[in-house]
């Protein structure tokens, strides 16, 4: 990116020498008090109300969340204008002072202008650093870091929130990408808008007052400058505002391609997809270099018109200030500050230009990444909801039908009641709808019809969190977080003590290899880090440590989707019977492929293509000689194949 800030020098045109003494005393203080007063103006954490729909349009989005700094932008803004008229009034006097010069005798010049002079000097030691100082500061300090801060925060509870069919429906690097890319993107937005393009409309404004006041028609030169300039940043602005939204898109499919591809590294590496995946990249990456040069065409293209631009403001400036000069209109002095000014405008007027596209640059990713954070929560607990009462734990499922959004499939008119401590099996053949039914239970997902009661109230009434409370779930493909061990185990209860987690870990037959794990940074046993560079752990590991997790919980309703199916015969009799002591109790729904898991449970459900076409107890199912039997028959104890 071309940093025309750096290139011309900013508005500034460097820092003054008594400005970076300063900092370098107050940084060399090592104690930052002046820091720490800056960056503690606004707290980015500030309690707030959390919307469930979000503005969706992009500056009702951003003033949501530049609430808390209000005060301080203000401030910025207010100190930008006036650092704006001091610059212009400094190249004013330096005309009068040229003035001043010819008109005076040099033994003369001192003893008449000595004490403004002085006066002049204490100035732009002390009040002009000590304005810079107070701008940056708010900028630099108490704006950037806490706005980013706040954005980030705020996005990330906001998405939080979300159901998960709404995670299922994205890339989790997708959506990682703009709770990432919008924070500092708006941050942008902010810093140009108080910083380059407040100081620059002060500076025009205060510049055409001064040259209208040393005479008004060395307006005309620069009116005649402004009104291209102005044709050429709405051009830019424009052309450049979408070309980088598509280019910043471009790059989020890029995001999400590769990670989709690490996080499915052992399908590609099984499969041997290694080219097609990185075809399937490249598409994507090829795809942003391609708008990316687009976007980039068009800055060369603002540059070279901003060239040509410029010599026209220069020559006509200072060409016009000595045409008055020779008609005797103008002094020199008039003539010296016009064409400084010119000089002046020329030097800011890319970096200017550079801000603004770069303000509406990052206004299109904050639009982009609104697209994520700004969607409406729709999974909620109702206004009414209130915590979910168990007495016994019963499950009713009535007439429920649910296809996701589509015509078919999930399932359809299901008609279930579980009585309390009731221990349910479930079979059916793959994509017959179990999961599904398990994760209507947990309302993961709203049901599209009917409804589910837990001891008489609708699961849709009572808080999402006191559902999930009452149900202890164990999956297939357990996952666990990177985190030690002992914080996984203790995610299902955090308030357990250690004799506890230990306990719970014992029964899950985990403590044991739990005490011989060591990570790369040398943590052990229940420190040990479980995931990412830390602990390799087996699939049967993974399970009993997320069993354990499960039976810290003890929660009165217990969920089990292949609860065992990761582990070897032997641990599975074992856990088994531990299984079958913490149902004690308990209303269990248990689903499994392998039908002797489940064949002393107290009733067997068997469905087919989201429907129940069997219901009963093992041996009356066996005696009925239907589907149950098949499965049965054909698994003799073992797996249910795919039928
Ligand atoms: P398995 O034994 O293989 O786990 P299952 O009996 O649990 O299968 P479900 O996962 O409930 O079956 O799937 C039932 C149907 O719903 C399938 O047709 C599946 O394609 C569909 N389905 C499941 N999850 C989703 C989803 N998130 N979005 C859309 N359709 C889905």
């Amino acid at each position: 990116m071309v940093d025309f800030h750096a290139r011309h020098g900013g508005r500034a045109g460097g820092f003054p020498l008594v400005q970076s003494a300063l900092w370098i005393y107050i940084a060399a203080e090592g104690r930052y008090p002046v820091f720490r007063f800056f960056e503690g103006l606004v707290d980015p954490y500030i309690p707030y109300e959390e919307a469930d729909q979000p503005p969706t349009k992009l500056f009702p989005f951003l003033r949501e969340y530049a609430r808390p700094f209000r005060r301080v932008f203000w401030l910025t803004g207010i100190a930008s204008v006036v650092i704006a008229a001091v610059e212009v009034w400094l190249i004013f006097y330096l005309g009068r002072l040229v003035d001043t010069l010819s008109a005076n005798r040099v033994s003369e010049f001192w003893v008449r202008n000595g004490t403004e002079l002085i006066l002049v000097a204490i100035f732009i030691l002390t009040f002009r650093p000590l304005l810079h100082i107070f701008q940056v500061a708010l900028l630099n300090n108490a704006i950037l870091p806490n706005f980013g801060t706040l954005v980030r925060w705020r996005a990330h509870r906001h998405v939080l929130r979300q159901s998960v069919g709404w995670f299922e429906d994205d890339f989790a690097g997708r959506i990682a990408n703009r709770i990432m890319q919008t924070p500092p993107a708006a941050g942008e937005v902010v810093f140009q808008l108080f910083d380059a393009i407040t100081f620059a409309i002060a500076y025009l404004i205060g510049a055409a007052f001064l040259l209208a006041e040393a005479d008004v028609r060395l307006m005309v030169p620069m009116l005649m400058w402004l009104l291209p300039y102005l044709i050429l940043l709405r051009w830019v602005v424009r052309k450049i505002g979408s070309a980088s939204e598509v280019a910043s898109n471009a790059r989020s499919a890029v995001t999400g391609r590769v990670v989709d591809s690490y996080t499915n590294i052992h399908a590609v590496k099984m499969f041997a997809h290694h080219n097609q995946e990185l075809g399937y990249a490249k598409e994507a990456i090829e795809e942003a270099r391609r708008t990316f040069q687009i976007e980039m065409r068009y800055y060369t293209i603002m540059d070279i018109a901003l060239m040509l631009l410029n010599g026209f403001l220069i020559v006509g400036v200072t060409g016009w200030a000595i045409k008055l000069w020779i008609d005797g209109s103008a002094s020199v002095g008039v003539v010296a500050a016009a064409s400084t000014l010119a000089l002046r405008l020329n030097a800011m007027s890319g970096w200017v230009m550079w801000a603004f596209t770069n303000f509406f640059r990052q206004l299109g990713v904050v639009a982009e990444g609104m697209k994520t954070i700004a969607q409406p929560v729709t999974l909620l607990d109702g206004n009414d909801a209130k915590p979910l009462v168990l007495s016994h734990g019963v499950v009713e499922i009535r007439d429920v039908s649910h296809h996701y959004g589509r015509d078919t499939g999930g399932l359809d008119h299901i008609n279930l009641t579980m009585k309390a401590g009731e221990k349910v099996g479930l079979v059916g053949q793959s994509g017959a709808g179990k999961s599904t039914l398990v994760k209507l239970l947990l309302r993961f997902y709203d049901v599209e019809q009917g409804d589910i009661l837990i001891d008489d109230q609708s699961i849709a009434g009572v808080t999402q969190d006191s559902l999930r409370r009452a149900i202890g779930m164990v999956q297939q493909d357990s996952s666990l977080l990177h985190r030690s061990v002992r914080e996984n185990i203790l995610y299902g209860n955090p308030t357990a003590t250690d004799p506890e987690v230990i306990a719970a870990a014992k029964k899950a037959e985990a403590h044991d290899f739990i005490l011989g794990l060591e990570d790369s940074e040398g943590n052990k046993g229940y420190d040990a880090r479980v995931g990412e560079r830390g602990v390799k752990l087996s699939g049967g590991q993974r399970q009993r440590i997320t069993l354990a997790r499960v039976m810290l919980k003890d929660a009165p309703i217990l969920l089990l989707d292949e609860a065992t199916s990761a582990l070897d015969s032997e641990a599975e009799a074992i856990i088994q019977k531990t299984l079958y002591g913490m149902m004690e109790g308990k209303t269990v729904i248990a689903i499994a492929h392998r039908l002797s898991t489940i064949a002393q449970m107290d009733r067997i459900i068997v469905m087919e293509r989201g429907r129940v076409i069997e219901d009963g107890t093992h041996d009356g199912l066996l005696a009925l000689g239907g589907q149950y039997a098949k499965f049965w028959a054909r698994q003799s104890g073992g797996f249910l194949g795919q039928l």
